[in-house]
């Protein structure tokens, strides 16, 4: 199990900050393939951090408990990694839109 981004995230960029195992990346901006940001879910440990910390509250601690309209977002934080574009070196402050 692995915590799951949803298509809520508005790109905020405050989990990327305190993600221990740094496991969450942000899509490619201006690509419509890739609009938020994604978990590993090979990689997250489970801490919940990510979460406690989104202001918008995309994130889900488990597959389960993903609302069923945004269940294909499971798929898509695992796509992410295993098709690409995956991990990269990235700016945050680049990255991000704050509301
Ligand atoms: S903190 Fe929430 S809104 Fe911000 S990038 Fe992470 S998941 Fe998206
Ligand atoms: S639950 Fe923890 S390890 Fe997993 S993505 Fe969130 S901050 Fe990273």
């Amino acid at each position: 199990m692995a915590y799951v981004i949803t298509q809520l995230c508005t790109r905020a960029g405050n989990c990327v900050e305190v993600c221990p195992v740094d496991c969450i990346v942000p899509g490619p901006q201006g690509k419509a393939d890739w609009p938020y940001f994604y978990i590993d879910p090979g990689t997250c440990i489970n801490c919940g951090a990510c979460m406690a910390v989104c202001p918008v509250d995309a994130i889900f601690p488990s597959e389960e408990e993903v609302p069923a309209e945004y269940a294909g977002d499971i798929e898509l934080n695992r796509r992410f990694f295993t098709e690409g574009p995956g991990y990269r070196d990235f700016d945050l402050e680049k990255e991000r839109v704050r509301a």
